[in-house]
């Protein structure tokens, strides 16, 4: 198992499209070891496999009942209005209140390719959907309105000009 650095906003491999999980192979089953690995020491709720670099559909979350491994997740169902205070790993040190929907249904494979789902409200749901997002090249920023979303790539940019690399 290894702890791998995250990327973060401005990192080009956050916006690209991630391609489906076709082998279920020892190194997936590393990849996710090494998801958890990286999720739990952050710590965060939940990891999007281009968050440490890989641009494939594999997730990993722990919504509070444990670790969990998501691969070639789908959003099937989703309902209800659900404001919560929402960061990212990838954004660190930022939340925005967000309104999503409340409950999330979402199919995918486990690590050995067999069918699973998770469905869930509040946390779960939103955890689903946030992470679902990165396999899609999207951060949280776009689930902003346009204000509130243009004066956070205006702070963020700062942020980023002043960083001492
Ligand atoms: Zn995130």
């Amino acid at each position: 198992m290894a702890i791998f650095p995250i990327r973060t906003f401005g990192d080009p491999v956050l916006r690209v499209r991630t391609k489906p999980v076709k082998d279920f192979d020892a190194p997936l089953h590393r990849l996710a070891e090494d998801m958890l690995e990286t999720m739990y020491d952050a710590p965060g709720v939940g990891l999007a496999a281009p968050q440490i670099g890989v641009s494939k559909r594999i997730c990993v979350f722990d919504a509070g009942e444990g670790p969990q491994v998501l691969v070639n997740p789908v959003l099937v169902e989703t309902s209800g209005d659900w404001e919560y205070q929402e960061g990212c790993l990838s954004v660190p040190g930022h939340y925005w209140n967000i309104i999503r929907p409340a409950f999330a249904r979402a199919v995918g494979q486990d690590l050995d390719g067999n069918p699973v789902e998770f469905a869930g409200d509040e946390l779960l749901g939103r955890v689903l959907q946030h992470e679902i997002d990165h396999l899609e090249g999207h951060l949280l920023l776009t689930r902003l309105d346009r204000a509130t979303r243009k004066e956070a790539f205006r702070t963020l940019r700062n942020e980023a000009f002043r960083a001492p690399e």
